[in-house]
């Protein structure tokens, strides 16, 4: 198992929905290393879902570039895609847990998914009772899934979409059910595959102390990308068509149709309002 990377060039997302088009990606240029890990964050309705969605393969791009693990995701055929899916891509949506068999045990889940890892590959997992292990799921591992509580259901469901070692793992709000104790058992997994078989991460989340965790956050706004966050440090980023998005509080003052003129500083450059 070894972590894969993703790469979006001008990435666009529409939807069709009654007769109208909702532009919900609006080019979004974004790089993620093999091995990182990145935090989604923004608003809602912001795109964040969608983006998480198209790296699933579970939706094509309306137009621009996903390239993951260097396949390019507009040129495979559907077998391709699933093929993808279910060996390099584990994918933990909301509502993940109602994909769980819920008559079957998380035991029985778990080894259902690492039933297509081929043989000489098992050694290099984390076992079924490891995974539930860590996520302090041993006492209910015996149990129906159906029985247990929404926050024990989404633990499982993300034991199953790391256990058969996919190179990216996707997941959406992973800790949204989750009180104090749980939601560090589940950022502990995360550090733990990640360090340890180098599994890139992509994760939606609202949690500020769950995109501390994660090497960079991305803040999604209006289907752009707003602005990158590295150690707590906001950062604005410059697109690879020249545009910069700027921070909240100045587009606050500074509304769309605002003339600034832009002036090397030094090393740097100074933005100033002109008048209209
Ligand atoms: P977020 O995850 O940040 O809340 P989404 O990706 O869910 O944002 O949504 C982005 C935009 O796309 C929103 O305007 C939303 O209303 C729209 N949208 C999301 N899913 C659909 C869909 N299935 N059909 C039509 N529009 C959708």
């Amino acid at each position: 198992m070894s972590g894969i990377s993703v790469q979006c060039d001008g990435l666009v997302h529409i939807y069709e929905s009654g007769g109208e088009d909702i532009v919900a990606l609006r080019g979004i240029d974004l790089d993620v290393a093999a091995g990182e890990t990145l935090a989604l964050v923004g608003p809602s309705g912001s795109g964040k879902s969608t983006l998480l969605n198209l790296f699933a393969g579970l939706l094509p791009p309306s137009a621009g570039r996903l390239t993951i693990g260097g396949e390019d995701l507009g040129r495979m055929t559907e077998r391709e895609l699933t093929r993808l899916r279910s060996t390099s891509v584990g994918t933990v949506l909301q509502g993940a847990a109602r994909n769980l068999l819920p008559y079957a045990t998380p035991l029985d889940n778990v080894r259902f998914a690492q039933r297509s890892v081929p043989r000489k590959r098992r050694s290099d997992l984390l076992s079924a009772a490891d995974l539930l292990r860590s996520l302090d799921l041993e006492s209910v591992a015996q149990q129906r899934v159906q029985r247990l509580s929404g926050g024990e259901q989404q633990r499982v469901a993300l034991a199953v979409g790391v256990a058969n070692g996919p190179g990216l793992l996707l997941a959406d709000e992973p800790t949204s059910q989750l009180d104090r104790d749980a939601r560090e058992q589940v950022l502990g997994l995360l550090t733990r595959i990640n360090e340890q078989f180098g599994m890139t991460i992509v994760l939606v989340t609202h949690d500020p102390d769950v995109s501390a965790t994660l090497h960079r956050s991305i803040a999604m706004r209006d289907g752009r990308i707003g602005s990158e966050g590295r150690r707590g440090v906001q950062y604005a980023v410059v697109a690879r068509d020249g545009s910069v998005p700027l921070p909240d509080h100045v587009l606050e003052q500074w509304p769309a149709g605002t003339r600034v003129s832009i002036e090397p500083d030094g090393d740097d450059l100074r933005i100033t309002r002109r008048p209209t």
